[in-house]
């Protein structure tokens, strides 16, 4: 089967492995999970192309079938929180979205925001996409809550994070201020956290998201092979969950 990246719209590209370097800081490090992340394809990691990760493709591959389908629009106002490169580039490209980005140190970007207290109005963002950000965050309950509050009532989100399949709890340790003990623990020099699938999925729900969670069984074999994910990726969308006192209109929500 053909390759395909969703990114630079290439067929027949090579994917290139993860850069040995991690595997070696890793082990140098003692981290024991390297390589069990949930999303990464360490054989095929980035589109020699263009340069995309494999879960720059993935999400990809998702923009291109909501604005199919017609979910996202025009106009909609997009936040891209530590924009990745290749995909903030196809973004833009595409023109439609009225497109920002945001981060707390990296310049060049739109905003440097600080997650934990995002100086927007609620409901400033139909769609947002920030991935592998809350495992830098030192208080990640209130980075997700402020997310839910930014997104619009009928808006969602791309909101990953690097998960670990060996462990069943998220795992944090915050005397670990090192580098070298942040690598032993969380498998980065400025992680502050490992997080566990269901522990990730409770951090978005205990804050204000309803998540989607879409892996191969959804999205196909096939697609995962050709856009060179590993079989255990997983790609989560959030949508905003309705306060409880619910003064919404209900028959609003999904337009
Ligand atoms: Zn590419």
């Amino acid at each position: 089967m053909q390759t395909y990246c969703t990114v630079c719209e290439r067929s027949g590209v090579k994917f290139a492995p993860l850069p040995d370097f991690y595997r070696h800081t890793a082990m140098r490090h003692g981290f024991r999970h390297f390589g069990r992340a949930e999303t990464i394809a360490l054989d095929s990691y980035s589109c020699s192309s263009c340069g995309a990760s494999d879960r720059e493709r993935l999400y990809a591959w998702w923009l291109n079938d909501q604005i199919k389908t017609g979910r996202l629009r025009k106009g909609q106002r997009v936040l891209h929180f530590a924009p990745e490169g290749p995909l903030s580039k196809k973004i833009r490209r595409l023109g439609m979205f009225d497109y920002k980005t945001a981060d707390f140190m990296m310049p060049g970007v739109d905003f440097n925001i600080d997650i934990m207290d995002i100086p927007f109005e609620d409901e400033s963002f139909e769609f947002f996409i920030c991935s592998h950000v809350l495992e830098h965050v030192v208080d990640d309950n209130l980075a997700v809550s402020e997310l839910a509050r930014i997104t619009h009532r009928n808006g969602c989100g791309i909101l990953m994070a690097p998960i670990c399949l060996d462990i069943s709890e998220t795992f944090e340790d915050s005397s670990a201020t090192s580098e070298s003990e942040r690598w032993r623990l969380f498998g980065q020099n400025d992680h502050v956290r490992l997080y566990s699938h269901q522990g990730y999925v409770n951090t978005l729900e205990c804050n204000g998201f309803s998540v989607q969670q879409l892996g191969v069984d959804i999205i196909g074999r096939e697609l995962f092979v050709q856009l060179g994910l590993s079989q255990t990726s997983i790609l989560y969308i959030v949508t905003k969950t309705p306060p409880l006192n619910n003064t919404w209109n209900p028959a609003s929500r999904h337009t």
